[in-house]
């Protein structure tokens, strides 16, 4: 890749990348050999999301999560490659691949990642939001990133922009109608908004009671997890709120991802009363949450306005999370109602919803990556706003697609 990017003929433009999280190392990486000069901003480390689920088992294999591009790069620096076929934890997709290939992409001079350095706010050189709409001018104002990093805040220039800052740092909260339940936001240790890692976290979860709230696959990995915990300190007691009624999960005949499938089942067999030591209440979300001596005390509530009350320790919010809308609040983007993800891949995907099978996604084509705003892109998970279904295997075709588009313009040129 060194090597290349060295030999290839620069584009002249400057691309900045917004995350460097798997979708915006990979798209770093690739735009280095297309010839673009490239810096990725990190608000802290790379990978940094990841990290915080770094003890979760992948459902999807090496195969779907990693670019040939990627592979390719760390096989010519000497690195072992893992089989196509496991399945990494995060952990071991950072030790294995993301960090590596960071370490590849610092050898190009035209790479230059910003860590540590947060986007403020993004907007163009003498443009407002409203300015130059549908004109071709808007097109050659420069993008202008307001960043902060150790050196203090300072405002940058870039040509292209791509937003790959993912979802994870904005949690859904857990009330009525997605709101913050009465008296949640004044809690601060008690509800755990990711999923736990029960091992490091025994002290705080063994033999206690906690309320699980969330139906997908994230509140199944932790359902699973505790109902383990539950084997060697069996006072753990689980209550497991949720919002569907019947059985939550869709199971997949045939599924190829058997990990998908084990949490699918573990979570029916649950919701059945079957799983003993889990309280499953469907059907409800939480209305209020009150600090008493002994714990919290939360109110759950269906639709009807019946109520049913527990009494617990701690609280595990796996509801999902939403994009950062207000990062690119000054440019022209389009953003859907329902999902705040950019308008036109939120109608396709709306298009085609209705297939439980994720995996049997692909990318819907570079035109449904374009926004009124030229030359900026929004991609990864980011791109999919509060649809849960996004995969990296999407976000590789995706960087294809944006590529595609940005090098046949620069060929129209
Ligand atoms: C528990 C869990 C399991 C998953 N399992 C799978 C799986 O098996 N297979 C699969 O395909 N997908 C899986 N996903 C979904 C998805 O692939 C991951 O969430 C993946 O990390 C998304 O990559 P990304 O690069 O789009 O965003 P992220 O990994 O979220 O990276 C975004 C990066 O942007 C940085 N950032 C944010 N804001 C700013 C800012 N303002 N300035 C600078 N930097 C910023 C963050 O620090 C972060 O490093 C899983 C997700 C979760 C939560």
């Amino acid at each position: 890749m060194n090597q290349k990017s060295s030999e290839a003929q620069g584009t002249g433009r400057r691309l900045a990348i917004i995350g460097a999280g798997p979708i915006g190392v990979e798209c770093a990486l690739r735009a280095l050999d297309e010839g673009f000069a490239v810096t990725l901003y990190e608000a802290t480390s790379p990978g940094a999301h990841v990290r915080t689920w770094s003890h979760v088992t992948f459902f999807s294999p090496w195969s779907l999560n990693r670019s040939a591009r990627g592979v390719a790069a760390l096989k010519a620096a000497g690195v072992e490659i893992a089989p196509d076929e496991d399945f990494p934890t995060g952990a071991e997709y950072l030790d294995a691949y993301l960090e590596p290939l960071v370490e590849e992409l610092k050898r190009d001079a035209n790479f230059q990642l910003r860590d540590r350095t947060r986007v403020l706010g993004v907007s163009r050189v003498r443009a407002l939001k409203g300015d130059l709409l549908a004109d071709p001018k808007r097109a050659r104002r420069p993008f202008l990133l307001r960043v902060s990093g150790p050196e203090g805040e300072r405002f940058d220039e870039v040509d292209v922009l791509i937003d790959a800052s993912g979802v994870l740092a904005n949690p859904n909260r857990l009330g009525p109608g997605g709101l913050s339940a009465i008296g949640e936001d004044a809690l601060n240790g008690e509800v755990m908004r990711r999923i736990p890692d029960v091992e490091a976290q025994h002290d705080v979860l063994a033999g206690k009671r906690v309320l699980v709230v969330g139906h997908g696959h994230s509140a199944a990995t932790t359902l699973g997890a505790l109902t383990e915990l539950r084997e060697h300190a069996p006072q753990t007691h689980i209550t497991w709120a949720y919002r569907a009624d019947g059985e939550p999960f869709v199971e997949i005949e045939g599924d190829t991802l058997p990990q998908r499938l084990r949490l699918s089942r573990l979570g029916n067999a649950i919701a059945r009363g079957e799983v003993s030591g889990v309280e499953p209440v469907g059907g409800v979300f939480v209305e209020r949450i009150t600090r008493a001596d002994d714990g919290l005390h939360v109110e759950l509530a269906d639709d009807h306005g019946q109520k049913r009350e527990v009494e617990v320790d701690r609280i595990i919010a796996n509801v999902g999370y939403h994009p950062d809308t207000s990062l690119t609040s000054e440019l022209q983007v389009h953003l859907c109602y329902a999902s705040d993800g950019p308008m036109k891949l939120a109608a396709s995907l709306l298009a085609s919803a209705g297939n439980a099978d994720c995996l049997a996604q692909s990318s819907a084509g570079p035109e449904v990556l374009k926004n009124p705003e030229p030359d900026f892109f929004v991609l990864g998970n980011k791109s999919y706003g509060r649809n849960p279904n996004f995969l990296l295997k999407i976000g590789l075709e995706q960087i294809d697609d944006v590529m595609t588009l940005l090098t046949q313009k620069d060929d129209d040129v």
